[in-house]
């Protein structure tokens, strides 16, 4: 499965940049990022090891001016215009960057000016969200999740919906409040029905939730009318990200007959800063479940296409310990991201440069890798007990969230850091 330019799969490779043991950013990633610091406005970034390294500076050394990319791009505030170059303008502009840090290329590290420039401590520079977001949608693609909460909501016997096995169902969120990790989640407002016998109350959720998912970022599709097929999706995937839905769950049960998700879904949604691109990711290629009934011809795919990454959710209370509460795999989804872009677009509809398409929460077949509280504590009903002997049936305010996310195998390890959000009281 291997492509052989892809300088990703060499697991000897080493930069001159320190790396830490362990690191989720070896040479081998080379993820894209948005960061500022005192000396410069947002601009796009890589990292290696806890290094980030400012993609101008090197542009404005000439390093990256033969790659066929308009160099402007490295002086955007967003990935977007970047993007423009699609993936083989990617693949060319990470093997540079490859190529100019590698451990036995002194041409960089000797010109010490632009070094200076270029490369600043993680702990430095602010991340910001990395691309303009313009649609975002949410899939359902986790089948233990959705049977999870279908039994939790309509009975063990009517637990999948009759077109759960057919498509990968999704709906549109919202990207106007998709934010970086790192950013205070408050507390949303809204109407719920906490007793079913009495009238709907208003005030602040009593039942609000995480999502573990990841997300993908697309390029530029084909135009409005055109679909992407299943087997060709991947070319039009820049990367993915660790993703937090916050969800309140209590506001979601009401109002979401007959139309959907809402307002329960629609107040925050936390991203990782860093795109970690599909062919860092591709050493971890793995098969996905088998899925039975066979998907109808416009949804199936040949060879394998999902990946094997490691994920896991922490709760850490107010000054106090963080406790792992999930750990999860991403080759558990029953639908492939190539799958869902594919009926995404199968009727016509365009994707564009920057658009996100979450997994919908990514749970195992056991509690421990269960990726909500919903199912954690099957609604509340079997609280989560913390390290430090609090209980937790849903977050309260003052509780961070962190979601981790790595792949590893044969001694190479790419991760995408972290997503972390802390929950602020109702306003
Ligand atoms: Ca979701």
């Amino acid at each position: 499965m291997s492509d052989p330019s892809n300088s990703s799969n060499d697991q000897t490779l080493r930069s001159w940049i320190t790396t830490p043991t362990n690191s989720d950013f070896p040479i081998q990633n080379i993820p894209f990022g948005i960061c500022s610091s005192d000396g410069h406005p947002p601009r796009p970034c890589t990292r290696i090891g806890d290094s980030v390294i400012d993609l101008f500076a090197l542009a404005k050394a000439d390093l990256l001016n033969d790659l066929g990319i308009d160099t402007e791009v490295f002086g955007a505030s967003t990935l977007n215009p970047l993007m423009r170059s699609g993936r083989s303008g990617i693949r060319q502009l990470r093997q540079r960057l490859m190529e100019l840090f590698r451990s036995d290329n002194g041409f960089l590290k000797e010109r010490t000016v632009t070094v200076q420039e270029a490369i600043h401590p993680v702990s430095q520079v602010t991340m910001h969200l990395p691309v303009d977001v313009g649609d975002y949608t949410d899939f359902y693609s986790s089948r233990e999740h959705a049977v999870n909460v279908g039994t939790m909501f309509r009975g063990a016997e009517n637990a999948l919906m009759p077109n759960w096995l057919h498509l990968p169902v999704g709906y549109h969120g919202r990207a106007s409040s998709i934010v970086v990790s790192g950013t205070d989640i408050q507390r949303p407002m809204g109407q719920m029905r906490p007793n079913p016998e009495e009238p709907p109350v208003f005030g602040p959720s009593k039942q609000l939730d995480i999502e573990l998912e990841t997300a993908f970022i697309t390029f530029e599709g084909r135009p409005l009318g055109e679909r992407i097929e299943a087997d060709e999706a991947e070319e039009f995937i820049f990367g993915m990200v660790l993703f937090n839905d916050w969800s309140a769950r209590d506001i979601q049960s009401w109002e979401y007959v007959p139309l959907g998700p809402f307002l329960g879904k629609n107040f925050g949604s936390s991203m990782s800063p860093w795109i970690v691109t599909m062919d860092a990711l591709e050493p971890f290629r793995t098969a996905g479940p088998k899925q039975d009934p066979t998907p109808l011809p416009y949804l199936r795919t040949s060879g394998e296409h999902s990946f094997d990454i490691a994920l896991e959710a922490s709760l850490v209370p107010k000054n106090g310990e963080e406790t792992v509460i999930c750990r999860t795999n991403f080759k558990n989804l029953y639908w492939s991201m190539a799958q869902q872009l594919a009926h995404h677009t199968v009727n016509g509809c365009n994707v564009r440069a920057g658009d996100v398409m979450a997994s919908g929460t990514i749970s195992g077949s056991t509690p421990e890798s269960f990726g909500s509280l919903l199912e954690i504590t099957w609604r509340g009903s079997k609280p989560l007990t913390l390290k430090d002997g609090s209980e937790r049936k849903f977050l309260e305010d003052g509780d961070t969230v962190v979601i981790r996310g790595h792949c590893e195998r044969d001694g190479l390890r790419i991760g995408f850091g972290e997503v972390r959000g802390e929950i602020l009281p109702a306003r």
